[in-house]
């Protein structure tokens, strides 16, 4: 048996929303309103209620909404912000384009997101944000986060692009969901995102009045009115088209991240007795919902990979540089620790098919050729 695995399957999840989705789209295509009609503060609203925040300003990507936080929080030329060196390249990408300096933290090996062991000492006097990342699906640690832009007096910008759904619990056990934690948080709709559109799109989210007002004006020109611009911005927008289609999708979101989580907690098991990989750790601080279930293999990552590739099984490396071997930030970054993590897990990482869609054939053929690896 080989069936036709992906990495994540939106044809089949399409098919089981088809209905629903065609009808949102044709309706915005009778009422015509292709931009920021009324799908969007629709979306916007639902979006802030399901997590539980008091604004969320729709944008064109996820990228965008990292470069407008940064913009809205008025940083200038030269200033910090600590971000994980084991990430995805778009926090760091803006923060040097805004001609601000990424400075780069070691991650912690069994979750891949901030050590907080580290962060303390990559402070300066110029830092003034910290940027956690919520990688794969589940929260960073943070309530020394907190502590430390408490004590040195620094913003939080959250880059939740993985984690949408996943609920952040404070050491005194009570739940939040990530990207309402930070003073801005920054979400994405890629389509293979736990809550994706069909094609780009992405969010801001804060609870700070003043701060929504600067940020819908920033992705919309830095006008206050029509064709009053108080401030330089740019054009970032949500398309009626991919809100109508998230406003679908929204309302599957918990289901969405309950099957991923379900297909994790099947690889975990199966995997559980296998000495040479570490399979995904969820800490108490977390849930996790999952946007990639990854290995750690040690030695034979590449062999595993192959392996599978020629079952017919695709796997992905995120990700296979650490930021510090990035020539596009090439003496652009500081760093003030080692970041011996960072390029180990390079080297070990490896992620599985996991999305909304996968069947019981599916996935018990793919731990079969795991296992059989490993025999
Ligand atoms: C996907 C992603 C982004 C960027 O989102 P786009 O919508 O593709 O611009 C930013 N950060 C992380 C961690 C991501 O995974």
């Amino acid at each position: 048996m080989n069936p036709r695995i992906q990495m994540v399957d939106l044809q089949s999840q399409y098919q089981k929303i088809k209905e629903e989705i065609d009808g949102a789209i044709r309706k915005v295509l009778l009422h015509g309103k292709f931009i920021n009609g009324p799908e969007v503060k629709e979306f916007a609203d639902n979006l802030a209620d399901y997590v539980g925040v008091k604004h969320v300003i729709p944008c064109g990507n996820g990228t965008d909404a990292l470069m407008i936080s940064l913009i809205a929080l008025g940083l200038k030329e030269g200033d910090e912000v600590v971000v994980p060196a084991f990430s995805y390249i778009a926090p760091a990408e803006v923060i040097a384009f805004r001609e601000l300096i990424p400075v780069l933290v070691d991650v912690d090996e069994r979750t891949f997101n901030f050590s907080s062991e580290h962060l303390e000492k990559s402070i300066t006097a110029k830092t003034k944000v910290i940027m956690p990342v919520h990688l794969f699906g589940q929260a960073c640690d943070m309530a020394p986060i907190i502590q430390l832009a408490k004590k040195y007096d620094l913003d939080v910008v959250e880059d939740n692009a993985q984690s949408l759904g996943a609920e952040y619990i404070h050491p005194d056990g009570s739940r939040q969901y990530t990207g309402t934690i930070g003073k801005i948080s920054c979400t994405s709709f890629f389509p293979a995102k736990n809550l994706g559109c069909y094609g780009d799109g992405g969010a801001l989210f804060t609870d700070d009045d003043e701060l929504a007002e600067k940020i819908r004006m920033i992705a919309n020109h830095g006008q206050s009115q029509k064709y009053k611009h108080d401030i330089i911005g740019c054009n970032s927008r949500l398309d009626t088209l991919q809100a109508a289609v998230l406003n679908v999708k929204l309302r599957y979101l918990s289901t969405y991240n309950a099957a991923r989580i379900e297909v994790a907690e099947k690889y975990t098991e199966a995997f559980k007795n296998i000495p040479d990989i570490d399979t995904p750790v969820q800490k108490e601080f977390s849930t996790h919902v999952y946007n990639q279930y990854t290995l750690k293999v040690r030695e034979r990552r590449d062999e595993l990979k192959t392996w599978l590739e020629k079952k017919g099984i695709p796997t992905t490396v995120y990700y296979p540089f650490p930021l510090q071997k990035q020539a596009a930030l090439k003496g652009l970054t500081r760093t003030a620790s080692t970041l011996d993590v960072s390029n180990r897990l390079c080297e070990e990482v490896l992620s599985l098919p996991i999305h909304t869609e996968m069947v019981p054939t599916e996935q018990n053929y793919i731990i079969e050729a795991v296992l059989d690896f490993f025999k």
